[in-house]
């Protein structure tokens, strides 16, 4: 009678999602895809509002960057 031997693999830890790669494209946080553009804008007196969606995932989320007035 054969022995079987049971080969236990060990599973390699995966790191979370994380990308080393540094650029300055956004990155969806639930898909790691990365955005190319903003979908739309909106423009206040002192801040610009960018609607960022995922193409992959549909995730959406705003980013506002404040406006140096000069005077
Ligand atoms: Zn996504």
């Amino acid at each position: 009678m054969p022995a079987l031997a049971e080969i236990q693999s060990t599973t390699p830890a995966r790191a979370p999602f994380m990308r080393t790669r540094t650029s300055s494209r956004l990155v969806c946080t639930i898909c790691a895809d990365s955005m190319i553009a903003a979908e739309a804008s909106a423009l206040s007196d002192d801040e610009i509002s960018y609607l960022w969606t995922c193409d992959t995932c549909g995730y959406g989320f705003v980013t506002k960057h404040a406006i140096k007035k000069v005077a």
